[in-house]
């Protein structure tokens, strides 16, 4: 594949990347779709809202955000250089709040006045409510009643954020109903609303806008690792859940000799329900009116899974990470629960940085990586901060000794 104008070529006309992407909806949600996707594509040349983003980066969330150079960790680990872009200091302690903020600036242009969205363990639906409270609209968001009950601290967010947080009462009571639920509330109400996916996912145009407000992750790190080293790093890595963290960096390198390596969780096990690898385990098929490698039951409805990182547990994974995957740009590994907590607590002591567990796993695949590698530069795309993964590590895996 040629990547030298590859923004300009995917998603394709039809929202595709190499067949997977598009827009599975319901009839009464096409033009609905359509309309966003036409107001997107005039407002991504539009001077005044790409003025508007810029500032809202610098002087609101805190970017750009540094590139740091971990060298305690790289001489415990030997081998490569490892560096870290720091997500976790942006504002609400995540890479999240950069697709939030630009799907809320979206919402206002388009002149919407309720954004609405579902959220699993809290997180989009936090840096939702941010987006919300900053752009002064309304904020519904759809959460499975087992998981208000688990996430707590978040849910307590969201509501001092303004959000009206939706319990939803049917089947398992989790991000699959919610997703159900968010998607009617936005059916009904889609002339004075707009529904804002957390990741690169869902219908097109999602996948590509998502992925556009993530690029100034890449832009940035590419930049600094010019500055820092003189060159770009000999390899990038990143962990994908949906894959917004991880498209935002590998997007500035894609067209460089430098290698790409998203890291999908593995879980406990190799047995479906034991992991969350789509790449490595699943099969094409749509789930969320999109198609992408998925992980599926006999029936062919999304399975069941598992990661200790409640960030990555999805049972399908972003359009254009399977189109790159065929393509063999990127290439997909993965690490488990326990490796991920391994790189958890080595950041912790050796650096003084607290990593979110989902940033762990891109963070144990660079520290084998480097290790093979011996010289050289690996960055990693610290997506998160752990400050929300406290009482959970420590009740399960204490103190790290
Ligand atoms: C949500 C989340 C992820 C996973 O989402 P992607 O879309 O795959 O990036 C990763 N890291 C953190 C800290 C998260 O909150």
């Amino acid at each position: 594949m040629d990547y030298s104008n590859y923004f300009t070529q995917f998603p394709d006309e039809d929202g595709e990347f190499a067949g997977y992407g598009g827009a599975y909806l319901p009839p009464p949600l096409i033009p609905v779709f359509a309309e966003i996707t036409a107001a997107y594509q005039g407002l991504a040349q539009d001077e005044q809202f790409l003025e508007e983003l810029r500032s809202i980066r610098k002087h609101y969330q805190g970017r750009p955000t540094p590139v740091f150079h971990a060298k305690n960790l790289s001489a415990a680990n030997g081998g490569a250089q490892i560096y870290l872009k720091r997500e976790d200091l942006n504002h609400t302690g995540a890479h999240k709040l950069n697709h939030c903020m630009g799907e809320g600036l979206l919402a206002k242009y388009l002149g919407k006045r309720k954004l609405i969205a579902e959220t699993g363990a809290g997180q989009h639906g936090v840096a939702l409510a941010t987006a919300a409270a900053y752009f002064g609209l309304e904020c519904e968001i759809h959460m499975g009643e087992v998981d208000i009950a688990k996430e707590s601290p978040n849910v307590s967010r969201m509501k001092l954020l303004g959000a009206k947080v939706v319990p939803v009462t049917h089947g398992l009571k989790t991000l699959k109903e919610a997703v159900d639920s968010a998607f009617e509330a936005y059916m009904a109400d889609a002339d004075d609303s707009i529904y804002c996916i957390g990741s690169v996912v869902g219908p097109h145009p999602f996948p590509m806008l998502v992925r556009d407000f993530q690029r100034v992750v890449g832009i940035e790190a590419r930049e600094q690792m010019l500055e820092l080293t003189g060159a770009l790093p000999d390899a990038v890595c990143a962990c994908v859940g949906g894959g917004s963290n991880a498209m935002g960096i590998f997007s500035a390198f894609l067209d460089d000799p430098v290698e790409l390596f998203g890291v999908e969780p593995m879980g406990k096990g190799t047995k479906l329900g034991e992991h969350a690898a789509s790449m490595e385990y699943g099969e094409p098929g749509v789930i969320h009116a999109f198609k992408c490698y998925m992980l599926q039951d006999e029936d062919g409805e999304p399975a069941p899974v598992h990661s200790i990182a409640s960030g990555l547990d999805y049972p399908g994974v972003g359009p254009e990470h399977c189109m790159l995957k065929d393509d063999g740009r990127v290439t997909y590994g993965g690490c488990s629960d326990d490796e991920c907590m391994d790189a958890f607590f080595k950041l912790c002591r050796l650096e003084g940085i607290i990593p979110a567990i989902e940033s762990s796993h891109a963070v144990h695949y660079a520290l084998e990586l480097a290790k093979k590698m011996k010289t050289g530069a690996v960055l990693v795309n610290l997506s998160g901060r752990g400050d929300k993964d406290l009482d959970f590590v420590i009740e399960n895996y204490g103190y790290g000794e």
